[in-house]
């Protein structure tokens, strides 16, 4: 098919059911494999392990690339062009910008196309015919992206014409069925993640979250966009924020996020959530703030409770009521 040097490829890959088919699609035809993992905004600059996907990649025996989202993210996220699917995914225009560098990390290291295990008709927005074609053309792809799951519902690309890759051992999977991507994974014995498992952007809670933002501070920060993904949110005011951790875990991320300006809340006696306000807040702000958290602590039941709250590295303690979950449920987002 080709001379003795592999040719080399690089597939978008998840680690879910569908990417790591369309990796082991390629190896089982002799190509030369490296894995590329994008990471979100939510999960970047964390010093996250991004332990399954790297099982995942072990497991199937090729290199894996992992490439954490940066601020570059929000322009797109913040003006899709093709506009967003049925919450905060801007599905299209994320394929686009994705598609587009791994093009240059294809470039960079010599290999000749773009695989992805995407499926003709499998999710409503990004992957109909028409979607598919035009993110192929957008990205600067044209002819260079090849979905092996589908492939044969697709014309011909430069690999297949080229002999690098034998069309007829490629598929024609459409629609939502998963039947003929798990049969091919157990007759194979792949290991790979959940099938299907979205990103938060397609989640509702997450939808409603960014739309708030974008609406009441159009400029947000990378900082503000990885927020929507921990704690629960309240909206003191138009312009101001609070974030309450839900967990350990997600305390220690929200005190990895909190920056200087923000105003940090503890529960000053007992053990509790750690919080911190961001945006413009007067007293009556700090104070709702603090009864917010006192609700989400040990003491939810006390008639009072003290809360400490930090202001430019200034730390007072405040006596409040906890927050009954009316004036809760009033302010979460
Ligand atoms: S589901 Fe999320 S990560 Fe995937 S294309 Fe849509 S916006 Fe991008």
């Amino acid at each position: 098919m080709h001379g003795t040097q592999a040719i080399k490829c690089v597939v978008m890959f998840s680690g879910g059911l569908d990417s790591t088919i369309a990796a082991h699609l390629m190896l089982s035809q002799g190509l030369d494999v490296t894995a590329l993992h994008f990471v979100l905004p939510f999960e970047s600059g964390l010093g996250r392990e991004h332990g399954a996907v790297k099982r995942y990649a072990k497991a199937l025996g090729v290199p894996l690339r992992i490439e954490e989202e940066g601020a570059e993210f929000l322009e797109m996220v913040k003006n899709p062009h093709f506009g967003y699917g049925k919450h905060a995914n801007p599905c299209v225009d994320c394929r686009i910008y994705r598609l587009q560098k791994a093009a240059a990390v294809m470039e960079s290291m010599g290999a000749k196309f773009i695989v992805t295990g995407e499926v003709m008709g499998q999710r409503p927005m990004s992957q109909r015919k028409d979607s598919l074609l035009a993110v192929e053309k957008r990205s600067g792809l044209s002819g260079l992206l090849l979905r092996p799951l589908c492939a044969k519902l697709l014309s011909p690309t430069i690999p297949e014409k080229e002999g690098w890759v034998d069309r007829e051992k490629l598929m024609a999977i459409r629609g939502r069925s998963r039947r003929e991507q798990l049969a091919y994974a157990r007759e194979f014995g792949l290991e790979h993640g959940a099938p299907g498992g979205g990103c938060l952007l397609t989640e509702k809670e997450t939808g409603a979250r960014f739309t708030a933002l974008r609406e009441r501070d159009p400029a947000f920060t990378i900082n503000d966009f990885k927020l929507l993904a921990y704690g629960r949110h309240f909206r003191i005011h138009d312009t101001a924020r609070l974030i309450v951790g839900r967990n350990r875990l997600e305390n220690e991320t929200l005190m990895a996020l909190v920056e200087p300006a923000d105003i940090r809340f503890r529960m000053a006696d007992v053990e509790g959530p750690f919080a911190f306000l961001r945006g413009t807040a007067g007293p009556d702000d700090i104070a709702l703030s603090a009864a917010v958290v006192a609700r989400y602590s040990k003491l939810r039941d006390a008639s009072s409770a003290r809360v400490s709250f930090t202001v430019d590295s200034h730390e007072s303690v405040i006596e409040v009521a906890p927050a009954n979950d009316q004036v809760c449920a009033r302010y979460r987002v």
